[in-house]
């Protein structure tokens, strides 16, 4: 199959573009390279003669064109995207131009090369969610397929705008489309501004280690080769029009988390232990929801598919991923905002 990826330089969309290389599949990675991007993610395929980049805009209406005119995809796998929560609360406007207008455009676009291929019935148009659409849980119950969509962050109201649109469009034009809702994410070649490389790179700095409120929010984690495996999943084998949730079956408290990491750290570390000594409680982000936690009862029974590593074991892999993969972060400190929410500027 060929796959247009968006987002394909990003954290999970690089994961999605190693993973489908790597399984035979022709990718074309689509993305603008903004500040949460790096090519050296997708460094293992590039020589790859079933790889090719383009740098675009997903705003870039015509750019969109140009890219499926010349590629002529199967299927797109759409995970460009505005991601941070704590920028769309600094900086909304990016995350609706992206998230939901770029979703717009990529979904206009991919109408267009559909029709103009005369609708072939394999195409697929996979749009890559989160289970932020769904609000704060209490202390029970899991958000399924059917919850209802209750966004709190400019962040998941951007992507529950986007989730609409895609059923609209397959509802109103019959594009063929899957939807995936997914929790957080962790793993290799995560951008150093997110919880976990936050966690484990002030740690090994010897610096603060900022968790915000009490650290009772709970969040179901789930490694991002993972996603990425479910993710192919979801496209070869998912019903079309419908969505699928997808989760790590791993809820954990962020301040246990956090604990956990610092306890890998402190035995591949342990010059620098105990690391949990420099965890301080923060004042809280706006509007933090409380509880996520996803039923992945669907994707286990309709496609068969499981998490194959525990939180634990992914949580080891990361931490030594980092510690020796420094090539890799060292320049990203330096990039625009990243240090100030490192505590290093
Ligand atoms: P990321 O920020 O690491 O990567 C996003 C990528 O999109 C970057 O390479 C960036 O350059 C690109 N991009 C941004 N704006 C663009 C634009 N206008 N045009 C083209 N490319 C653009 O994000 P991520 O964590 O890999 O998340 C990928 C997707 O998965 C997002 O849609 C996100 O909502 C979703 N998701 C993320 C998580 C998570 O835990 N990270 C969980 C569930 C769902």
């Amino acid at each position: 199959m060929k796959i247009l990826v968006t987002g394909g330089a990003g954290f999970i969309g690089s994961a999605v573009v190693r993973l489908a290389v790597s399984r035979g599949h022709e990718v074309v990675n689509l993305d603008a390279l903004t500040y949460a991007a790096n090519l050296e993610n997708v460094a293992g395929v590039a020589e790859s003669p079933r790889y090719a980049f383009e740098q675009a805009d997903i705003r870039d209406r015509a750019a969109l064109d140009r890219v499926f005119g010349k590629h002529k995809p199967d299927a797109v796998m759409h995970l460009a995207a505005e991601s941070h929560v704590d920028r769309s609360i600094d900086g909304p406007g990016a995350f609706i131009e992206t998230n939901v207008t770029g979703t717009y455009n990529l979904l206009e676009a991919a109408r267009a090369f559909w029709t103009g291929q005369d609708r072939p019935e394999g195409f697929r148009f996979h749009h890559i969610s989160t289970d932020e659409v769904f609000g704060s849980l209490g202390e029970t119950g899991q958000f399924t397929e059917d919850t209802p969509y209750d966004p709190r962050s400019p962040y998941s109201a951007s992507k529950a705008a986007s989730d609409h649109l895609v059923r609209a469009w397959h509802e109103t034009y019959g594009l063929p489309v899957v939807l995936t809702n997914c929790s957080n994410n962790y793993g290799p070649f995560h951008f150093p501004e997110k919880l976990v490389p936050v966690v484990i790179l002030n740690a090994l700095h010897g610096r603060e280690i900022p968790v915000y409120g009490d650290g009772g929010n709970v969040r179901d984690w789930l490694y991002v080769e993972d996603h990425a495996d479910a993710l192919l999943l979801c496209l070869e084998k998912g019903e079309v029009g419908r969505s699928y949730n997808i989760g790590g079956e791993n809820e954990a408290r962020n301040i246990d988390l956090v604990r956990t990491i610092c306890a890998h750290l402190d035995e591949m570390r342990p010059e620098g232990a105990p690391h949990d000594r420099l965890i301080r409680f923060v004042t809280d982000r706006p509007g933090h929801d409380r509880r996520y936690a996803i039923d992945p009862t669907r994707i286990r029974t309709e496609l068969g598919w499981r998490p194959s590593v525990t939180v634990e074991e992914g949580l080891k892999r990361t931490v030594a991923w980092y510690l020796d993969n420094e090539a890799w972060w060292r320049p990203l400190l330096d990039r625009e905002g990243v240090g100030r929410r490192l505590g290093t500027a």
